[in-house]
């Protein structure tokens, strides 16, 4: 695995090797690497023949200091892990490199108002922002994005649609922990109690799950089954419990379209998120964590 911090390097790498007629998968991430990252280079083979993989973490997208500096870093564990993926190339931008004199962002309206976007000003702005550039130093022809965080998954499509950026984008499942928690590089932070406690959010919506495949189809009633979970727990807070459309991220009263149940909540001071998908099915829906 080639490593570099060189954009001038990495365009040239990728030219060969577009070259050479291999498709060039990219899968860009903040590092701290788990298996949710690993699962989405498995998946990225699967499209591609030549892997790239970014590890950059991207001030413009935090909006608490504290969070960016204490945001979890280990590049000689990242490297291993990354190669035996079967990464080929990895990208380690300097911070300056990237934003210098920089004055242009990217901003994909509506979609970021909702959930994260409305606790986390600027976030989807960084988000989009720094993943244009990284689309336009590596000229992917294919990108793999995890439903974990499956608000930015659709911004990023749509961000991709709106530019005409010649990229597919594919979404992958979620990789959980034993018990259900959402797989994060944040988890590195929870004690073994809040930890414990965190996978209440996972029991949650599978509870959530089991009324809405019941037949269920009140908004209110199905939130609060979470909310009373999570609560049981003694999170830090809660930050949201939404029901919203796919397609618009708008919170909807009445479950009768495709939708995303989403979960925010601080367990000590560390902010997880997690969300299952409802689609509709014959006779009702079915919903997939
Ligand atoms: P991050 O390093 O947290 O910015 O994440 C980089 C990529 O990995 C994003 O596309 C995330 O959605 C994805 N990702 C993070 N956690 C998981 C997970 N548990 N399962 C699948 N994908 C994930």
């Amino acid at each position: 695995m080639k490593i570099t911090g060189s954009i001038a390097e990495i365009r040239t790498i990728v030219q060969n090797a577009r070259k050479e007629g291999k498709r060039i998968g990219f899968v860009p991430t903040m590092g701290y690497l788990h298996k949710g990252h690993l699962s989405l280079v498995e998946i990225s083979k699967q499209h591609a023949d030549f892997q790239v993989m970014s590890i950059f973490v991207n001030r413009i997208q935090f909006n608490d200091k504290k969070d960016f500096e204490d945001y979890p870093r280990d590049f000689e564990r990242d490297f291993a892990l990354a190669q035996s993926a079967g990464v080929h190339l990895m990208f380690t931008p300097d911070e300056r490199d990237m934003y210098q004199n920089h004055l242009t962002y990217v901003e994909v309206e509506s979609l970021s108002k909702y959930l994260c976007g409305a606790t986390r000003p600027g976030h989807f702005r960084g988000v989009c922002t720094v993943v244009s550039k990284l689309f336009n130093i590596v000229l992917p022809d294919v990108s793999v994005f995890g439903r974990k965080d499956i608000q930015q998954a659709l911004i990023i499509e749509k961000m991709v649609h709106d530019l005409n950026f010649p990229i597919q984008i594919i979404t992958a499942p979620t990789i959980r922990e034993e018990g259900g928690l959402a797989m994060s590089s944040r988890n590195k932070h929870l004690s073994h109690d809040e930890r414990t406690r965190a996978l209440s959010i996972h029991r949650g919506l599978l509870k959530a799950k089991s009324l809405i495949e019941s037949g269920n189809r009140n908004t209110t009633e199905i939130k609060a089954v979470i909310q009373k979970e999570i609560e049981a727990a003694h999170p830090q807070k809660i930050d949201y419990i939404e029901l919203v459309s796919y397609n618009s991220l708008h919170p909807i009263e009445k479950l009768d379209e495709k939708a995303i149940l989403a979960v925010a909540a601080f367990f000590g001071n560390t902010r997880l998120i997690d969300n299952m998908l409802i689609h509709p099915c014959e006779g009702g829906f079915t919903c997939e964590l």
